[in-house]
């Protein structure tokens, strides 16, 4: 899968606005700041691809972007706020990513970025359990690992996966950094056997 070949596809704000169900496709689903954007951008190796996902009116909507390859496709999801957004908008968006998590056919994995230093919010983990429940495979990649030395890096990783190893359905955890490039071939090659498969 060439990953450099994405393109804004369409936004929808619900399930029945996504395109057709059919193909494969993985999303992207992080807190806002955590960096999904910054590694959409490098994983994609194209540096304005989700400055779409966040013009104003997009952030709220899921985003679809083409790959080269016909039917497969990368999904990025509205950003979840800190715990000060309303609890309404809380549960809108609850709603949606439900509604998109339960139905939607063409969803093989997906990739929750987390920052290195402050991993697994209540959100996080509800979102975890969600795929779990739904058997749904994920990367967790934990961004801007470039703010910690080597060992703590080391150790941050080895805490989440001890957190999770009753959790199958996480099927890595990768330090990553948008900004020093690392993690990128990992993370390329990890969806490329979901969007292979
Ligand atoms: P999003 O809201 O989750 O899409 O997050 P962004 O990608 O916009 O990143 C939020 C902030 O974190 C920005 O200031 C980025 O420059 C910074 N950031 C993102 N990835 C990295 C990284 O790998 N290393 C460092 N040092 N900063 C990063």
């Amino acid at each position: 899968i060439a990953f450099n070949s994405a393109r804004f596809l369409t936004s929808a704000a619900h399930l029945d606005q996504c395109p057709e169900d059919e193909g494969c496709e993985v999303a992207f689903a992080g807190r806002s700041n955590s960096g999904k954007s910054s590694a959409l951008n490098a994983i994609t190796r194209n540096s304005k691809l989700a400055r779409t996902s966040k013009t104003p009116g997009r952030t709220r909507l899921i985003n679809f972007f083409t790959l080269s390859r016909p039917g497969a496709r990368l999904v990025d999801l509205p950003g979840y706020g800190y715990a000060r957004v309303s609890r309404e908008m809380q549960q809108d968006w609850e709603k949606h990513l439900g509604a998109y998590l339960e139905h939607r056919q063409s969803l093989r994995g997906m990739t929750l970025i987390m920052d290195i230093r402050h991993p697994l919010s209540e959100f996080d983990e509800m979102l975890i359990e969600w795929c779990q429940h739904h058997d749904l495979p994920m990367l967790l990649l934990l961004t801007k690992a470039d703010k910690l030395k080597k060992n703590p890096a080391r150790q941050q990783v080895r805490d989440v996966q001890n957190a999770l190893r009753d959790v199958p359905c996480v099927t890595r955890v990768q330090p990553f950094s948008a900004l020093k490039g690392d993690g990128i071939d990992e993370a390329r090659a990890h969806l490329s056997q979901w969007l292979d498969g």
